[in-house]
């Protein structure tokens, strides 16, 4: 077959986490949509999770150019990669999964008569280091970073917080605004920068740590465009300021729901979309069948964040007190402590009104008629989620981004409470009622207002929607 006449072929590496591995699954399908070939590149332990528990298989069937690929992360099976443990599957990609990177690129294993060479890769720009391996073979590369262009800009700024002596910083008080991040003057704390800020001297290790990796962070020089999962109507003001160092930047998201309308018009034979690391329990769904409307605040903490015993009591007694109904979601490894030391049952007079999971099928359940808030670690993926489906949310954020993205919800959109730096059972049943029930009409104004305009942004004539027609015609022209 004359190889000139098939399509653009796309290699696409995720970083091998829950988060990115969803929204780069979505990017594909898009792709594929417009007719690409996709090689999809999993670390095994990520695709032995995804084969226990999701269709990713039959998911992707419908699609005859996507096809996946497996690579090792370099750590043994059984180490864990959440928690403090997740610097260690950080330092493994760079060292053993890049020289193995290399060789699946330069050994031809890619090749095949039913395929054009690959046209360019698109991977995880926090690993920009996979940049080099990929210029080296005379590709181009597209980055995509799976986190907010909030958090990606305070980045950028982390040299000039340091040199204006807002990092370290010097005393206790985390309410003291941060003056050198443009864009964010007025609004940003302390409080709201990433947890590894958060140091009285310098060098810190896990500050160092990033100071180190900043270059691949934020290097864009290298890279054909950078991909972004959000969109103007979240994030204009920031990713004007993000353009000046990054030109071409593809502002496409929210990918789920991008899909979700791109699909609208193609035959409906595909399987629910289903891309988890752990079982999704459904029985969720049917219990959410019998709650009344906007009633039910559903808990989750994401793939990654790890709680101690004392504060999973705090939620657990604030969220029983609250009288609030609620659906948790408890994942196996999320609890610093034997799990047979925990209350995992409900109480009578509780279990009519809670319900626990090990694992949601989140999307479905933002989108349920009955859920009317959303206690959240701000993972930028499920703050996406949220946006679209008009949720609103109290933020409890972990790591990484999610200090910056909930200071987003609470003060910027204001689509809910900022509850960070806070675990305290009298404060986390106020935050709910509050939510819930006292301000719950200002709330639930405000977040259909933001799900109107994210969605407008991927509709014809839509910011996101025209960033991703650019993007397949400039890869068509690689
Ligand atoms: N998720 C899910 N079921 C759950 C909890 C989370 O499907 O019970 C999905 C959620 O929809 C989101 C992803 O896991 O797409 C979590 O990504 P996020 O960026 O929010 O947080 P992270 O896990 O990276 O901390």
């Amino acid at each position: 077959m004359d190889q000139e006449t098939l399509p653009p072929h796309v290699l696409m590496f995720p970083l091998p986490l829950q988060g990115p591995v969803n929204a780069m699954l979505k990017l594909a399908e898009l792709l594929c949509l417009s007719g690409f070939h996709i090689t999809f590149l999993l670390t095994d332990h990520i695709h032995t999770q995804l084969l226990k528990y999701s269709n990713i298989h039959s998911r992707f069937n419908a699609y005859p150019g996507f096809r996946l690929e497996t690579i090792s992360d370099g750590l043994p099976e059984n180490h864990p990669r959440s928690g403090a443990e997740l610097m260690d599957l950080f330092n493994s990609l760079k060292i053993k999964t890049m020289i193995l990177f290399k060789d699946l690129l330069t050994s031809g294993k890619l090749n095949s008569d039913l395929r054009r060479p690959v046209t360019c890769v698109i991977a995880e720009g926090c690993m920009g280091y996979a940049c080099d391996v990929v210029n080296d073979v005379g590709l181009p590369v597209i980055y995509v970073r799976t986190f907010s262009a909030c958090c990606l800009w305070v980045f950028f700024c982390l040299p000039k917080l340091i040199e204006s002596g807002e990092i370290p910083f010097m005393g206790n008080d985390l309410d003291r605004q941060i003056k050198s991040i443009p864009g964010m003057e007025g609004f940003i704390r302390q409080r709201d920068l990433p947890m590894f800020c958060r140091t009285r001297n310098l060098p810190d290790p896990d500050l160092n740590h990033y100071l180190q990796n900043l270059p691949e962070i934020t290097e864009c020089s290298r890279a054909h465009g950078l991909i972004l999962n959000t969109s103007d109507a979240l994030e204009g003001p920031i990713l004007a300021q993000i353009h000046a160092f990054c030109p071409n930047l593809y502002t496409i998201g929210p990918l789920h729901s991008h899909l979700k309308y791109k699909l609208l018009g193609q035959p409906s034979s595909l399987p629910p979309s289903s891309n988890g690391m752990w079982k999704e329990d459904m029985s969720c769904i049917t219990w959410l069948d019998s709650q009344p409307p906007k009633s039910v605040l559903y808990v989750s903490f994401g793939s990654l964040a790890v709680m101690t015993k004392d504060q999973y009591m705090e939620f657990w007694h604030g969220l029983v007190n609250s009288g609030s109904r609620f659906l948790w979601v408890i994942r196996p490894d999320s609890v610093t402590t034997d799990p047979t030391e925990i209350p995992l049952e409900l109480s009578k007079g509780t279990e009519e009104r809670g319900y626990i999971v090990g694992w949601a099928p989140q999307v479905e359940v933002l989108a349920h008629r009955a859920v009317g808030g959303f206690l959240t670690h701000s993972g930028w993926n499920s703050t996406l989620e949220s946006v679209i489906e008009g949720v609103p949310m109290i933020c409890w954020p972990y790591f990484f981004d999610q200090q910056v993205n909930s200071r987003y919800v609470g003060e910027v959109w204001k689509l809910g409470l900022d509850m960070k730096d806070t675990c305290d059972r009298v404060i986390i049943e106020k935050t709910v009622r509050e939510l819930m029930e006292d301000r719950k009409d200002e709330f639930r104004k405000s977040a259909d207002e933001m799900a109107k305009f994210a969605k407008e942004c991927l509709m014809e004539g839509g910011s996101s929607y025209a960033n991703l027609e650019r993007l397949v015609k400039d890869i068509k022209s690689m």
